[in-house]
């Protein structure tokens, strides 16, 4: 599979440089769907349809006859304005693809390709699902992302087992993580004000002072990881917005606040969140009061044990024993979390670091990736599926 895979480099390639010089932000990938779609068309023996999950698509290989894999790309763009010089450099000024998930849609569409031929070849039983999701990046108005709209439309109904790979920019070209278990963090945000009378900067004893109280609050917040949640259960939580005042002798009557918390267990979700209002209870201890709305976003990813086995066993055959990176889960999220509570899943990390030294990291104007890792990442899907197919692993 891997040798199949390596003389589709220049197709793989040339689609992931059209989808990068292209880039549509959450929900707007019209042109790349469109892209995929006749990509899947011209492919043959694919069944196709669009606007699935607003601006998805899915393609079926195979019916019902048998056991059913979905492998899954995200399709959605940053709205980052590019930094990177290249022939391929966005064309959709203020757009760019700096997630990697252009190299994860001409990965998938090379999976198509592989396992169409296997298809007949090998007289398969079963079905393979390609799920081009839209919007990982992102949620709309109702709160919700690609992964859970696609689902909504029926993208998951029937899946078995269902995968997905994520480029790494910082990991070196050959080297795989996966790790069994929690694999991406619940996240939820906080916007909150903390409420006083504010007043004349000479005479605070006559109001209520808000940068006061957000002092303590904020030291209330911090302390919630190290004073009042298990040490040795991951979670953060990071404030990224403060804004208030108008003048240095004015006290303000309002400051607005922003945050994030991250964090893997349900139950270690729901301590974090009442900590929190705890935090902020501080400010009417000190005579002001305070407004708080946490918004619950994308829950943990549980990387199935068994898929993980598969996955891991595929990278050591395709890039040797060495190739399997162990450093501990982050607290980034995913979307693909949503997938993984329909059906066992795993997602995979690629090594897809140039390795010139020069980091370039995910979400920034320099974002790149050595493109020798797509023909191995497309490979190490499509013989995931073809195994699971062929029942040579089984759930
Ligand atoms: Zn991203
Ligand atoms: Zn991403």
């Amino acid at each position: 599979m891997l040798a199949h895979a390596r003389s589709l480099a220049d197709e793989l390639i040339r689609l992931r440089r059209d989808v990068h010089a292209h880039p549509e932000l959450s929900f707007q990938e019209l042109r790349t769907a469109a892209l995929v779609a006749d990509t899947l068309q011209e492919i043959g023996g694919i069944r196709v349809r669009t606007g699935i999950g607003k601006t998805g698509v899915i393609g079926d290989l195979g019916d019902e006859g048998g056991p059913t894999i979905a492998i899954r790309a995200d399709m959605d763009a940053l709205p980052i304005i590019e930094a990177v010089n290249q022939p391929y450099t966005s064309t959709n000024v203020g757009v760019m693809h700096a997630c990697g998930h252009d190299a994860h849609t001409a990965m998938l569409l090379g999976v198509a390709h592989l396992l169409r031929e296997r298809f007949a070849a090998d007289g398969l039983r079963g079905r393979v699902r390609f799920l081009f999701q839209p919007s990982e990046e992102a949620w709309d108005r109702e709160g919700k992302s690609g992964a859970p709209r696609m689902i909504d439309d029926g993208a998951m109904d029937g899946v078995d087992a269902v995968i997905a790979l994520h480029v790494d920019s910082t990991l070196p070209l050959g080297q795989v993580t996966i790790r069994s278990g929690w694999a991406s963090a619940a996240v939820d945000d906080f916007k909150a004000s903390i409420l006083g009378t504010g007043g004349h900067g000479a005479a605070p004893h006559e109001g209520t002072d808000t940068v006061f109280m957000l002092a303590a609050v904020i030291n209330a917040l911090y302390g919630i990881k190290s004073r009042r949640l298990d040490p040795v259960q991951p979670c953060v939580l990071s404030i990224g917005m403060v804004r208030g005042g108008s003048a240095a002798n004015v006290i303000p009557a309002e400051i607005y606040m922003e945050g994030t918390l991250r964090s893997y267990s349900e139950e270690l979700r729901a301590k974090l969140a009442e900590e929190v209002e705890r935090a902020f209870g501080v400010a009417r201890a000190l005579g002001g009061d305070y407004r708080l709305k946490i918004t619950r976003g994308y829950p943990a990813g549980w990387n199935d044990q068994r898929v993980v086995g598969w996955i891991k066993d595929i990278s050591r055959e395709y890039l040797g024993d060495s190739a399997l990176d162990q450093s501990p889960a982050g607290l980034g999220a995913e979307d693909f979390a949503y997938m993984c509570q329909k059906a066992p899943g795993a997602m995979l990390m690629l090594g897809a670091a140039i390795g010139d030294g020069v980091m370039r990291a995910h979400h920034t104007p320099i974002f790149d990736i050595d493109e020798r890792c797509l023909p191995t990442g497309a490979a190490i899907l499509a013989e995931t599926a073809l195994r699971f197919l062929k029942g040579q692993v089984k759930l």
